[in-house]
């Protein structure tokens, strides 16, 4: 990934031949609309495709700001944000860099949700690459119609559990595409790098077979040994094209999840964001609060309310990380109690419970509903990863008040329409003492007279510091120690300006730092652990600031 490669990677051709003219201008990695110079007009072909007056990215930068402000709601925001990526990729990012805090929550959650939710409405142009299982024994031959030919991180969905939002088929394609902009603008990866791919397999959603817009198979979701024949032939294609890249498995539904997980992660370099990377960012999360409210990450009592990849994948991340604390397999595990639809998952429902939720199946009687749960396992940290808006009503927040002088409630269903509880509500009902944090973010408030911050627990803190990291020891394996290092060093990055105004994360505004820390931090282990496929430079933090993409212009004469 040296700055060389990545020019190599910049002409789109993969080639010599540097487009021009018309060519140039509606290429969105090389497109610098109005502020191509005097110079390049006249030598690529652009003379009279563009109005005379020359301008700086900085007056480009005023121009799209304006138009992006007086755009009336978010769904039009991201339509014209998508439409700038389109065009300029380098302005796109220059945008989404400078007004990080405002452009986050449109390219990804919540906007994107509602984008999913109409992206065969708004449909205007189709980006990254659609993998139908019409399509099976040509994935690699498709994979080779991407245009750039040294792809290095892609992110693949097949649409089934989109968000909190259920399965919405290829219209989950909105996914890949916001996660891999959230690459690049958080992290610097440069945007020839990145693959956004939908596998459809068709959806299982019939509102979406009547919809005369709908973009995808119009047929049922096809499962069993034909769904497993086609990933597989999608991994081993990327394998062969690709060899490099780092495959990110996003927003598949639960049962196929931790199955694509446990059977690929030791085969292709591939991680799950919303098992891993949530789990990372919530255990950082829970890292930071325990500032505030004391206390020893291995004493702490979890309930999860909702018992899917997010909540196991944190449960299992804790429960690792306090065995490296000292505790044995059965303690570890015993500090995270979960409650999913029909009750608290106790050992006398072994049998029907799907394969994750075993190892929290504890001998205990069983209760049904969360207030008792709450009562009888008595957590320190409640987690709301269920999808089920208000299910923290004011009693449940109230008992977790009532056991806890500073109890941490962290409601983190997306988009933000499924919050187990607002960030409002969970101050007022425990008279101020909450920490608290969301998936979605709330705005900031004030209580008894004093301001707070409502944490975001956006796995946007994680992912792309993890996958930079990745990428730049080119590490054969994502493994747990990676994620655990990525969250005690997130949790590091909060400051006590932070957690004064009750803030357990840091602003997003300094997201590419971060980024660059966790990213160092797994390249690390990664060179610690024998996985990296480079050698360790002497300067590691150094070493990646350099590679990373600076959305500026170049000259090309
Ligand atoms: P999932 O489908 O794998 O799991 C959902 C779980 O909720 C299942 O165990 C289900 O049984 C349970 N559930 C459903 N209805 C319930 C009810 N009435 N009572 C109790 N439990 C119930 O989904 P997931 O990937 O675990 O995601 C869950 C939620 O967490 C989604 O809304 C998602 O957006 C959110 N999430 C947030 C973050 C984040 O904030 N960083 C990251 C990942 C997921």
């Amino acid at each position: 990934m040296t700055a060389s490669s990545v020019d190599d990677g910049l002409n789109p051709h993969g080639g010599p031949i540097f487009p021009r003219g018309h060519a140039l201008l509606t290429n969105s990695l090389l497109n610098k609309g109005t502020a191509f110079t005097e110079r390049e007009r006249d030598t690529m072909g652009l003379r009279g495709l563009l109005p005379p007056r020359v301008f700086t990215i900085e007056e480009q930068l005023h121009r799209v700001y304006g138009n992006f402000r007086r755009k009336p709601d978010a769904l039009e925001k991201y339509i014209f944000l998508t439409t700038l990526q389109n065009r300029n990729e380098t302005l796109f990012y220059k945008l989404v860099q400078e007004h990080a805090e405002e452009m986050i929550p449109i390219i990804y959650t919540p906007t994107v949700g509602q984008a999913c939710l109409e992206y065969g409405a708004i449909f205007r142009q189709p980006r990254g690459l659609f993998i139908s299982i019409r399509e099976r024994g040509r994935v690699a031959e498709i994979l080779r119609h991407w245009p750039h030919p040294d792809v290095r991180m892609i992110v693949v969905t097949d649409g089934e559990r989109i968000l909190g939002l259920g399965d919405l088929g290829a219209l989950g394609m909105g996914i890949p595409v916001g996660k891999l902009s959230l690459y690049t603008a958080c992290a610097g990866l440069h945007p020839c790098y990145c693959l956004p791919i939908t596998l459809d397999v068709g959806t299982d959603n019939t509102k979406l077979h009547e919809d005369p817009l709908y973009i995808g198979l119009n047929q049922k979701r096809v499962r069993g040994a034909e769904y497993d024949a086609f990933v597989q032939e999608f991994v081993e294609a990327v394998q062969q094209t690709y060899p490099k890249a780092l495959l990110q498995w996003e927003d598949f539904g639960n049962t196929n999840a931790f199955r694509l997980l446990h059977q690929y992660r030791h085969r292709i370099c591939s991680f799950n964001d919303d098992i891993q990377g949530t789990a990372s960012v919530a255990l950082a999360g829970i890292m930071a609060g325990l500032r505030l409210a004391g206390g020893h990450l291995r004493d702490q009592k979890l309930l999860f309310f909702g018992a899917g990849e997010a909540g196991t994948g944190i449960a299992d991340l804790h429960a690792a990380t306090v065995r490296l604390e000292g505790l044995s397999e059965a303690e570890a595990r015993a500090r995270c109690w979960f409650v999913d639809s029909q009750g608290l998952v106790v050992r006398s429902r072994l049998g029907k419970l799907a394969g994750h939720k075993v190892p929290y199946a504890h001998d205990h009687p069983f209760v049904a509903t969360l207030a008792e749960a709450i009562e009888t396992v008595k957590p320190t940290v409640l987690i709301g990863v269920s999808g089920q808006a208000r299910a923290f009503n004011r009693d449940i927040v109230a008992r977790m008040a009532a056991l806890n002088q500073r109890p941490i409630i962290f409601a983190l269903s997306n988009p933000t329409s499924k919050a187990e509880c607002t960030a409002e509500e969970a101050y007022q009902w425990t008279g101020g003492r909450v920490i608290y944090a969301s998936g979605s973010p709330f705005p900031p408030g004030t209580f008894g007279g004093q301001p707070y911050v409502p944490g975001q627990g956006n796995n946007v803190y994680i992912f792309p510091g993890v996958g930079l990291g990745a990428l730049v020891c080119e590490a054969t394996q994502i493994t747990d120690e990676m994620f655990l290092t990525a969250a005690k060093t997130l949790a590091s990055t909060v400051t006590a300006e932070d957690l004064a105004l009750g803030r357990i994360y840091p602003a997003i505004s300094n997201i590419r730092e971060v980024s660059i820390q966790i990213a160092a931090a797994v390249a690390e282990e990664a060179h610690r652990a024998g996985l990296a496929r480079r050698p360790r430079p002497a300067d590691l933090v150094e070493d990646i600031r350099t590679r990373m993409f600076e959305p500026n212009y170049r000259d090309y004469v």
